[in-house]
């Protein structure tokens, strides 16, 4: 047995996957040896998924600052993935890899705000490592970014020559300026050092494995009805998000990952909603009766945000499939299925209303 990437020893008995020593003898030559930042998150565990099913091999590296490795436990006997616990921030070499996917970032809100300059020195040395690693096995390279690069926009919907309106020192600073930094180093590392990189601008996106305490706002809404609880609208509600099923996502990272496109690509759902809306439909498709109660709105929250996907329909036929309704029942039995027993609310007996409808 061999253990990769120990924190603790205690630690690493929990977590680390315990790897034949066969996988290190294996010739790999025939095979695409993939690399994922951020593999224990939402958004990398489901690329992971998606990258072992069309039959490549991947590495999965997290410091799991977010991440979790429940999201991975259903791999725990695939031969093809491997997973280092290890900080992106420190150099790595994990061996030669065909393809490096950067996700590794704290991602809502509620994370960045609390690990402020870790998100800072992973959008920056991080991404920097991330791209070392590319450079030196000349690896084709993806970079996850992110609609914040255009912070509160003054141009709706956004399209990717759009170059923002980010308050460099608010409190999102750390996450917003952290994936516009990364985003000029990914273009320095393509003029300079002829990586093949790609820039992704990715949108709220939902589903499964959505952490129930980061904070996001479809997860809030989804547990605070789940459990009876009041959903937390933040302001009046009438600012907007366009929200994007966790599938559509990836298949829309996959087309990237194989087209020739070094510019920035939006991949995001183009139907907007207010927030208040929002929650209402979270609370149709729970049938839940919670109330909606407002709470004061954080500084600099976005107060619109829609992505222009011409350009991901023109150079990758991409366009999302999944609308919020579907999505959101999709994202409920997951988080019906996974959350402790105790934590839900009694099963209602069935009512007069819910009968005739
Ligand atoms: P997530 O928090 O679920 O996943 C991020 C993962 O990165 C976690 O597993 C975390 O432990 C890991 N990580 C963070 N810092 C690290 C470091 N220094 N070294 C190693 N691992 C580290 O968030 P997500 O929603 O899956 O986001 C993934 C990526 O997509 C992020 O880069 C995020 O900025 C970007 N993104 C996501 C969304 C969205 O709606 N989900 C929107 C825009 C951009
Ligand atoms: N939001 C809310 N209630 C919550 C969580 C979030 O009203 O319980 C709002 C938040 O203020 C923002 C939007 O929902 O306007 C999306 O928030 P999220 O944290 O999901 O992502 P963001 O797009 O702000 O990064």
């Amino acid at each position: 047995m061999i253990y990769h990437g120990f924190r603790t020893p205690g630690f690493a008995l929990m977590l680390v996957w315990r790897i034949p020593p066969s996988l290190f003898l294996r010739d790999t030559s025939l095979t695409t040896r993939v690399l994922i930042t951020g593999a224990a998150g939402f958004l990398g565990s489901h690329l992971t998924d998606a990258l072992l099913a069309e039959g490549h091999s991947v590495i999965g590296v997290d410091n799991l600052c977010t991440g979790s490795m429940e999201n991975l436990k259903h791999l725990r006997s695939d031969p093809r993935f491997e997973f280092f616990e290890h900080d992106i921030c420190l150099p790595f070499d994990f061996g030669k890899v065909d393809y490096v996917f950067n996700f590794a970032s704290p991602a809502s809100p509620e994370d960045y705000g609390r690990l402020g300059i870790e998100t800072l020195y992973t959008g920056s040395a991080g991404t920097r490592n991330s791209l070392d690693v590319a450079h030196k096995y000349q690896a084709k390279f993806l970079h996850a970014s992110t609609s914040e690069c255009y912070g509160d926009p003054t141009v709706h919907p956004q399209a990717e020559d759009y170059w923002g309106n980010v308050n460099p020192i608010g409190p999102r600073s750390v996450y917003d300026e952290a994936k516009r930094f990364s985003e000029a180093l990914v273009m320095a590392y393509h003029r300079y050092r002829k990586v093949d990189t790609r820039l992704v601008r990715i949108f709220n996106t939902y589903g499964p494995r959505l952490q129930s305490n980061d904070g996001r706002v479809i997860s809030n809404f989804i547990v605070q009805a789940l459990q009876g609880h009041d959903l937390t609208v933040y302001g009046n509600g009438s600012q907007t998000r366009s929200f994007c099923y966790v599938s559509d996502e990836v298949d829309g990272f996959l087309r990237l990952s194989r087209s020739a496109e070094h510019l920035p690509v939006n991949i995001g759902n183009p139907n907007e909603w207010t927030i208040l809306d929002c929650a209402q439909a979270v609370l149709r498709v729970t049938d839940s009766e919670s109330k909606i109660v407002f709470k004061s709105l954080p500084i600099d929250d976005p107060s619109q945000r829609q992505p222009d996907i011409t350009r991901a329909k023109q150079l990758l036929g991409w366009e999302p499939k999944i609308d919020l309704e579907t999505g959101l029942k999709l994202t409920l039995e997951y988080f019906r299925s996974s959350m402790p027993f105790s934590q839900l609310p009694e099963e209602k007996p069935e009512s007069a209303s819910s009968q005739a409808s």
